[in-house]
């Protein structure tokens, strides 16, 4: 393999599985996208530090002071990976879920949501939750202009014209493509909303840039970055989440407790991050989540995407060569773009297969782990197939609902470690 398609070092490269045929293979784990194995160095590095393990913000002896350090230390590693504004705040969370619903607690009263039915369910479902919260489903553009249009109408047409907030994806969990962050974020800026990224998908596989696609806030997990261990981000402007009632109430999140003459207990909340981080923080979730930036700012996005665009390539030349066989996507090519329009993540339906009986034909005959069903992505799986986003359809349902057809597909997902050998055993496998 050539250099710059040297995949990175991650967990599990040996792991061998049986097949039905009685042989074992080396297992080809190409699911990236529902959870990335950890980087070899991500590992070493968090076992590196374990024995130095202690309380955050919770304890005077030295380990607990390192732990202290080690976590405030990763907030700004996370900060610059991200390009966040010197005044952001970085929260740790458990995943790009607990993000998206922490910032929809933290609306302001009365705040609309707009958000295109394209969306992962984590980014879809959380505005609606909050009876004081309206919200907005676009219909799934056929283009990054039609998104941008279409955003920029429903904007300008909401009533009352009140505090808005965009959520909008980077990358696809379904079709990979990239989505235009900056021209959207201008759209929201334009129309007095403010924008959040769901990076989950991106992050992985793309350099973020919060400040100068001047985005609000970002969200990501980081067991799709490379890092295990149940941790998220949410990063960005602290206005919001500064006055926003706490997350979660309890210590940590409160600097002063008192009881009150009447019987009550009168609280007075931290400002900062804490303030959305009640409870012993996942110290180590958040040190694998930076060691994790650490080492794929250090292998160079440049290499990064250069590797996996010569596996997307593969990949997708591969299966444009088996008849029977579609790849979804959403956006209709933009002729002679230069730049790379999508991540490593690719979904497809096999005329006459069952997707379900595919995906597991791929593991039981070859190894090779994928994905199929509707991916929490269900009013745009449905759109991708020609449903109508309300046909009904069941996110992993072995069999079609009555009267009705199959909806699902096969997802392919891959990255910084996987080796062309995988893509080239998938591709063969398919064919
Ligand atoms: N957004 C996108 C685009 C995703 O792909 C995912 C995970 N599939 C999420 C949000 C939710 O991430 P998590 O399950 O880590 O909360």
């Amino acid at each position: 393999e050539s250099p710059v398609c040297a995949p990175l070092p991650v967990l599990g490269r040996d792991v061998r599985v049986p097949l039905v045929t009685g042989e074992e293979v080396v297992y080809a784990a190409l699911d990236y996208a529902a959870s990335a194995p950890a980087l070899q160095r991500v590992w070493d590095e968090v076992a590196a530090y374990a024995p130095y393990y202690g309380s955050v913000h919770r304890g005077a002896g030295y380990l607990s002071q390192l732990s202290t350090d080690l976590f405030e230390a990763s907030r700004r590693e996370v900060a610059d990976f991200l390009g966040c504004r010197a005044d952001d705040q970085v929260v740790f969370t458990r995943s790009t879920t607990d993000s998206l619903n922490l910032l929809a607690a933290a609306l302001p009263v009365g705040t609309r949501a707009f958000v295109f039915e394209t969306e992962h369910h984590a980014a879809l479902l959380p505005w609606g939750r909050r009876a004081d919260l309206a919200v907005t489903c676009l219909p799934a553009p056929r283009s990054h202009r039609e998104a941008v249009e279409t955003l920029e109408r429903a904007l300008a047409a909401r009533e009352p014209h009140g505090p808005a907030l965009v959520c909008v994806t980077g990358a696809s969990n379904v079709t990979g493509e990239l989505w235009p962050v900056r021209e959207l974020a201008a759209a929201a800026h334009a129309h007095g909303a403010r924008i959040v990224l769901d990076a989950a998908q991106l992050a992985p596989h793309h350099p973020v840039d919060t400040a100068g696609w001047d985005v609000d806030w970002v969200a990501f997990s980081g067991h799709k970055l490379y890092a295990p261990f149940g941790a998220g981000v949410l990063a960005g402007r602290a206005d919001w989440l500064r006055d926003a009632e706490p997350y979660l109430a309890g210590g940590g999140a409160s600097r002063s407790v008192t009881r009150r003459a009447d019987g009550g207990v009168d609280v007075e909340w931290h400002t900062g991050a804490a303030r959305h981080e009640a409870g012993s923080p996942n110290v180590i979730g958040a040190y694998a989540i930076a060691a994790a930036c650490r080492a794929l700012t250090e292998a160079g996005f440049r290499n990064l995407v250069a590797h996996e665009q010569d596996l997307i390539d593969r990949v997708r030349k591969g299966l444009a060569e088996v008849p029977g066989v579609r790849v979804l996507s959403l956006f209709d090519e933009e002729p002679g773009s230069a730049t790379p329009s999508r991540v490593g993540v690719i979904s497809f339906v096999v005329e006459g297969w069952n997707s379900s009986h595919f995906a597991a034909a791929l593991s039981a005959e070859y190894g090779i782990g994928v994905r199929d069903g509707l991916f929490c992505a269900h009013p745009l799986v449905r759109t991708l197939l020609g449903a109508d986003p309300g046909e009904p359809g069941e996110c992993g349902a072995p069999d079609a609902p009555a009267g009705g057809r199959r909806l699902d597909a096969i997802r392919v997902s891959f990255g910084a470690g996987t080796p062309r050998e995988h893509v080239e055993r998938f591709t063969a496998a398919v064919r």
